[in-house]
């Protein structure tokens, strides 16, 4: 039987109970798909506030990371904790069990995603996109969900096309709403997976503009997927270099960019730089 499917009576020294310690902890975690392990062992963890960026080539995993913490997917094998708190998986008495659907709901709340394809609504305004789920999810009264999608498409730059649907917004524009509607929950975690590769050139600048804004002016947690190499100089605190499933490299945008280790690093920054 495959150890998720098991309980356990597994405790992480220094991690189970920490609300002071790192806000995402990755122990050893597996993910297989059939006969394919994408995550193979990984190990790392995400301090509060701290803004980490994933790179490496196609396939390395570094999407598959993000959908697990959007409970998109599940672990093979290993835990993910949240701020101390079990994420992946539940306490059953003493033991850890594999989450089930509640627990992952309840968990996934505080974590904000922002996909290459920006999914709205199309036929709600942009008022009404950003408003929904904190209204229908979090239960937040309507006029103070009006008033906070004003204040995002402010800092989105769109204060004038609350009243606009999404066909009526350029590519750029619409991906800069997902992201004031991510913001929207007041998310303590934010997942950008790509967020500009489905964009035309000239419009790329501006979204990333506004997720430098974000950035700058807020204390959000940022786990990044992108190709943006610039982007991820300015914006991270750390950099992540995946291949196969594992980490092959980490270190300071400076270190990574400047003064590559790893062979598969140098060879990696080469083909996309
Ligand atoms: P990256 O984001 O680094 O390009 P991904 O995490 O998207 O990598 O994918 C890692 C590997 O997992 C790829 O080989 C991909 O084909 C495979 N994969 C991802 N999702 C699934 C799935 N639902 N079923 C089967 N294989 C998958």
């Amino acid at each position: 039987m495959p150890p998720s499917d098991t309980p356990e009576n597994t405790t992480t020294p220094g991690v189970e109970g920490d609300a002071d310690g790192p806000l995402i902890v990755f122990d050893q975690v597996v993910k297989r798909f059939g006969d394919l392990t994408v995550l193979d062992h990984l190990d790392f963890s995400v301090a509060p506030g701290e803004r980490v960026t994933l790179i490496g080539p196609s396939g390395s995993g570094k999407t598959t990371i993000l959908r697990l913490l959007m409970t998109l997917e599940k672990v093979t094998e290993g835990h993910i904790w949240i701020q101390g708190e079990p994420f992946s998986h539940m306490r059953r008495g003493s033991a850890l069990v594999p989450a089930n659907e509640g627990h992952l709901r309840r968990r996934r709340k505080r974590i904000g995603m922002v996909f290459q394809q920006f999914n709205l609504f199309p036929n709600m305004t942009v008022r009404k996109n950003i408003m929904e789920a904190p209204v229908h999810v979090l239960g937040v009264g309507k006029d103070e969900a009006a008033q906070r999608a004003e204040e995002l498409l402010e800092l989105v730059g769109l204060g004038d096309k609350i009243d606009a649907h999404p066909t009526q917004l350029s590519g750029g524009q619409q991906q800069r709403v997902a992201i004031a509607r991510a913001l929207a929950m007041r998310p303590e975690i934010l997942l950008l997976d790509e967020v500009t590769s489905a964009l035309d050139p000239e419009l790329v600048a501006g979204v990333l503009d506004v997720l430098r804004e974000v950035a700058e002016t807020t204390d959000i947690t940022m786990l990044c997927v992108t190709h943006e190499m610039g982007f991820a100089r300015d914006v991270s605190h750390r950099v992540l270099m995946f291949d196969q499933g594992r980490i092959a490299e980490e270190g300071p945008p400076e270190q990574i960019f400047g003064d590559p280790r790893e062979e598969r690093t140098k060879s990696f920054l080469k083909s996309v730089l």
